[in-house]
């Protein structure tokens, strides 16, 4: 069974405090500490209080996640009021969050707009798992790209996120997830790391992170700031569908963790599943992974490799990928296809999945198969979409027949 909570009621929405705000004031949340101490001084902060300031700010937003100035006790009142009528620290609109039967859960944010644009929906989702617990969040509201098995990819391109906006998911899911427990509290305690639910997080969401490059990095190093949100770069991952040109960058400016959107090994293939491959052709995407700083047998790329029947799941492409792979500290994430309306494609059979595995297991590369989470709500890699393109009532029963059919199941 799937449990979904409506938020769009006034009620609940204002017992969960997701608060509507105004949208010309800048939010402080993912600013730079130097922008926030320039923003600082445009508000009327004098010069010799602003670092101060930014370090009390900096520790209230990611150490204690408070989402309104009047919880910030050791700040004066006066200036509480002075930061609150420039500023925001407000988290986006929770307008639905759902708990598959697996335990995983899907947010629906929603964010105000932007200069002249619309508020834009996003989707975020927390994948529990023995030991863990990842986050998996979304760089753009839809995607330039137009890769054939993905649902995301069916949607044009509405804008990329802000390092705000990237930032609020991981923050919101906190609250959600009572990972900062203490807010608003004088004295509480803080959540030791151990104890957290979100330990890990992958930029697998929505959209491009590398076209979104920018706003991206500023949002990584905030979250792997260590006097602040601390997640260790060695847990951050960021998958890109191959742009090139930023892979390097990626490495050497913020140093998270690679993960390469595969999934075929001939370029002829690979121009259909993934057409970025026909600007950055396997070659060279290839010779830029070789290339990724920091790279070792303890710092992997992982590729992600989606298993489709009949298309990329012989014994002949798992050869060709370990050809491929040669010389790169890599392992291999073999995805299930997951379905969604409208596709022409299946997920390949359980048993030949399971060969492809063994063997690139036999060539020395650990395969694991991404068991498909939270698929009765939509969550799983490549079905997220937002709100703008929900699905229509009649084509969710078409999903649920296609899963009770077996249809693509792995
Ligand atoms: N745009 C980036 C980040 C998204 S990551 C990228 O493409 O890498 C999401 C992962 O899920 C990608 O590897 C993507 O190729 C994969 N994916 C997309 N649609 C899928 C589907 N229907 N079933 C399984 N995996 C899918
Ligand atoms: Fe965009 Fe990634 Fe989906 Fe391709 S797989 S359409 S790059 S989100």
């Amino acid at each position: 069974m799937t449990l979904s909570i409506d938020l769009t009621s006034a009620q609940t929405r204002a017992s969960l405090g997701a608060s509507a705000r105004l949208p010309e004031k800048p939010s402080l949340v993912g600013m730079s500490r130097d922008e926030m101490a320039e923003a600082l001084g445009e508000a009327g902060v004098p010069e010799r209080q602003r670092r101060m300031r930014v370090q009390q700010l900096w520790h209230w937003l990611y150490v204690r996640g408070v989402s309104d100035f009047s919880q910030m006790f050791n700040i004066s009142k006066d200036l509480r009021v002075q930061l609150d009528r420039h500023f925001t620290v407000a988290r986006p609109e929770v307008v639905e969050e759902q708990i598959s039967n697996d335990g995983t859960r899907k947010w629906l944010f929603r964010f105000p707009p932007r200069g002249a644009g619309r508020p834009v929906e996003v989707e975020t989702v927390y994948i529990p798992e023995e030991g863990r617990g990842t986050l998996c969040i979304s760089s753009q509201v839809g995607c330039t790209l137009t890769c054939s098995f993905c649902h995301t990819g069916t949607q044009k391109l509405v804008r990329n996120l802000t390092a705000e906006e990237i930032l609020t998911q991981l923050m919101t899911a906190r609250d959600r997830l009572g990972d900062f427990p203490d807010a608003g509290t004088p004295d509480g305690a803080i959540v030791p790391a151990e104890g957290r639910k979100i330990t890990n997080i992958v930029m697998m969401g929505m959209g491009e992170p590398l076209y979104n490059f920018e706003a991206v990095k500023k949002a990584l190093l905030i979250a792997s700031d260590g006097d602040g949100l601390s997640l260790s770069k060695r847990r951050i991952t960021l998958s890109t569908s191959g742009v090139v040109p930023e892979i390097f960058r990626t490495g050497d400016e913020i140093g998270v963790m690679l993960a390469i959107s595969l999934h075929a090994v001939r370029d002829d293939l690979r121009d259909m599943l993934v057409p970025i491959n026909k600007k950055y052709p396997l070659e060279q995407l290839m010779d830029a992974c070789r290339k990724y700083p920091g790279l070792s047998n303890a710092r992997r790329i992982t590729f992600e490799y989606v298993m489709l029947r009949d298309v990329n799941d012989s014994i002949d492409d798992a050869k060709e990928l370990v050809r491929l792979l040669r010389g790169i500290p890599a392992k291999i994430n073999l995805i299930p296809f997951n379905p969604w309306p409208g596709t022409n494609y299946q997920c390949s059979e359980w048993e030949t999945i399971e060969k492809f595995a063994d063997y690139i297991n036999q060539a020395g590369y650990a395969s694991p198969i991404r068991t498909p989470r939270g698929r009765d709500i939509l969550a799983a890699c490549g079905q997220l979409k937002s709100e703008s393109e929900r699905m229509r009532k009649s084509d969710r029963l078409a999903l649920e027949a296609m899963m009770i059919a077996g249809h693509g199941e792995a």
